[in-house]
């Protein structure tokens, strides 16, 4: 079991400027900031992040919406980040997701859900790499 998680905040959650509210629900639920930057995917790194799901029909769409805008990029740190992690933002789709959960208060669609959050440790580490050097983290 890993202390960290990697997570987004989406296009669709800095754009209606959801920003602080959605950190403060994360350092409210007892994650701390390992790393952070304020950046812009452009559809290249978009398409290699998301490479796992190159062959979903989402896929296209996926990488256009992750690229339209600027995101936060995080590392957090917590307990069974993972898996906590999952939990504080629900399910995929807002509409099947629990009462107080991220995606439920913030997401507008299965597509722009307001937030990424890492499925494993092994992928946690990973998307850690790919946003951030040793340099940023602390
Ligand atoms: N997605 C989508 N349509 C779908 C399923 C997923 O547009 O039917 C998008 C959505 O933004 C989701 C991302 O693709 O967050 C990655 O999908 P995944 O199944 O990994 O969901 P997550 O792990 O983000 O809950
Ligand atoms: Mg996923």
């Amino acid at each position: 079991m890993s202390n960290l998680t990697f997570t987004m905040i989406k296009p669709d959650a800095v754009e209606k400027n959801y920003i602080g509210g959605i950190l403060k629900m994360i350092n409210d639920a007892g994650f701390r900031i390992h790393a952070m930057k304020f950046t812009q995917l452009s559809k290249e790194a978009a398409g290699k992040f998301y490479e796992v799901h190159k062959e979903r029909p989402f896929y296209g769409e996926l990488v256009d919406y992750m690229s339209s805008g600027p995101i936060v990029a995080a590392v957090l740190i917590k307990e069974n980040a993972v898996a906590d992690f999952r939990t504080l933002i629900g399910a995929t789709d807002p509409t099947k997701a629990a009462e107080g959960t991220i995606r439920k208060i913030y997401a507008q669609s299965i597509a722009a859900n307001a937030v990424h959050g890492s499925d494993s440790d092994e992928n946690a580490g990973i998307e850690a790499s790919f946003f951030f050097s040793s340099l940023e983290r602390f």
